[in-house]
């Protein structure tokens, strides 16, 4: 058994981004895609000058591909009317796939399924729809998971992970227990850097609360039970 060593690859990985897309992406997309069809349909050659709402239709499915990173080729503007004929009238109730989410802070959203108004944005796509940004309950129907009410119960915890009153500041740094883990999240130069039982880990974190993250991301996702596990 190799002693630890100082500095240790698992730690180098930066905490996961909460958000995996931001909302704006596909409208910035759909911008440029109605702007390159001239800003009309190019079924029956109407804008939004005579009153129709503009869509972006994917003439092909891209399994694992956002709504926005198909190629322009494979996009084309539609108005509503015209879009409904292509797809059919009556919107799949399963089928869809998560694709990412976004926080807006407040419940600024609005559930494309529902209306309802929503603060957890989730992304979702269809083989034979368009995307739809929709809310918790929403998400979990059309994608029969329970992905969204997973999503926002982690979120829930990592909340209280951040703010527990058992991590204890000793001197200059934050210490806590966690799964028999001993953890320190130690100032250093341009941030903070993890030190877990006795190995260091390489990646600087810009904030005390990121550090905190990545700490709980570690340990929830089993990475630490496999890390220590085969050192026990
Ligand atoms: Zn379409
Ligand atoms: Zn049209
Ligand atoms: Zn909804």
């Amino acid at each position: 058994m190799p002693l630890m060593s100082n500095v240790s690859p698992f730690m180098s990985v930066p905490a996961p981004r909460k958000n995996q897309y931001r909302v704006g992406q596909w409208a910035v997309f759909r911008e440029e895609v109605i702007e390159l069809d001239g800003g009309e349909c190019v079924r029956c050659g109407r804008s939004r000058d005579d009153g129709v709402v503009l869509q972006v239709h994917h003439k092909k499915y891209l399994k694992d591909r956002a709504p926005w990173e198909y190629p322009l080729a494979l996009c084309e503007t539609l108005c509503k009317g015209c879009h409904g004929q292509e797809h059919g009238v009556v919107r799949p109730d399963s089928g869809w796939d998560y694709v990412g989410e976004d926080d807006l802070g407040d419940l600024s959203g609005k559930c494309d399924r529902c209306g309802t108004d929503i603060r957890y944005v989730y992304f979702v796509q269809h083989p034979k729809w368009e995307p739809l940004s929709v809310g918790t309950v929403c998400c979990d129907d059309l994608t029969g998971t329970k992905i969204a009410t997973e999503r926002r119960k982690f979120d829930e915890r990592l909340g209280r992970f951040l703010k527990s009153t058992r991590w204890q500041q000793v001197g200059q740094f934050y210490s806590i227990k966690q799964k028999q883990i001993a953890i320190r999240v130690v100032p250093v130069v341009g941030g903070y850097r993890i030190h877990m039982n006795s190995t260091t880990g390489r990646t600087i974190y810009p904030d005390l609360d990121s550090a905190k993250a990545r700490v709980f991301n570690f340990i929830e996702s089993g990475e630490a039970d496999d890390f220590f596990g085969s050192k026990a």
